[in-house]
């Protein structure tokens, strides 16, 4: 399997061509690009939060501790709250993503389990376009496709590593496969992702029926 400087190094480069391609030819504004790069780079290091050790984990608790408030920010504004309810709303929403994901993450989770899916990679982006959310759909997409973009390179090369190269026919190592896939051998994770990514889904359908009025 790829190591974490590998996973970072890859997605980085993939996110700086993708936000520029966002910028030029795609037309959208160049802020708009950074953070689309930005989350192509953090997406790439996404599915490794399932690994209970070392910095993968932590570096990423804390980061997506800090990104959900964030993202969030688009949705609370125009609520209209007062200064002290938002910022108590964002301290809840970091505590909680710290302290309560990072133990359901643990608890739950098993490594190279169904974090590292395409449904995974499908609720990462989804998430991502109902966290930011606000009227500007083309740019919210823009995000989710550099996450999942991000994720996506990150699956590739774990299964990339999982070739041995060594010798004159390569050969797959027994983590071939368990990387880019689409289920499990844990029903119970298996169903939980399906369930959320359909849960999602339909959000994000409700999301689009409801702008399309
Ligand atoms: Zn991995």
């Amino acid at each position: 399997m790829a190591g974490f400087r590998t996973h970072i190094a890859v997605s980085s480069g993939l996110g700086v061509v993708y936000g520029a391609a966002a910028v030029q030819p795609l037309g959208f504004p160049s802020e708009a690009g950074l953070l689309a790069a930005l989350l192509t780079a953090v997406g790439g290091m996404l599915p490794d939060i399932d690994s209970d050790t070392g910095v993968p984990m932590r570096e990423m608790s804390h980061l997506t501790s800090v990104l959900v408030p964030l993202m969030l920010l688009p949705r609370l504004i125009p609520l209209d709250l007062t200064r002290e309810t938002l910022l108590a709303v964002l301290l809840i929403a970091y505590v909680s993503v710290r302290f309560f994901m990072t133990y359901i993450f643990r608890r739950f989770t098993v490594h190279r389990g169904m974090f590292h899916s395409i449904p995974a990679m499908l609720i990462a982006g989804l998430a991502v376009y109902l966290a930011y959310g606000g009227p500007d759909r083309p740019l919210r997409w823009l995000l989710a496709t550099g996450v999942m973009l991000g994720f996506l390179s990150h699956l590739l090369l774990d299964e990339i590593f999982a070739v041995d190269w060594r010798g004159l026919v390569p050969r797959l190592k027994p983590s071939a496969g368990s990387a880019l896939k689409l289920y499990s051998r844990s029903y119970f994770a298996t169903a939980f992702c399906y369930l959320l990514l359909g849960g999602l889904l339909y959000l994000t359908l409700l999301d689009h029926v409801h702008g399309a009025d």
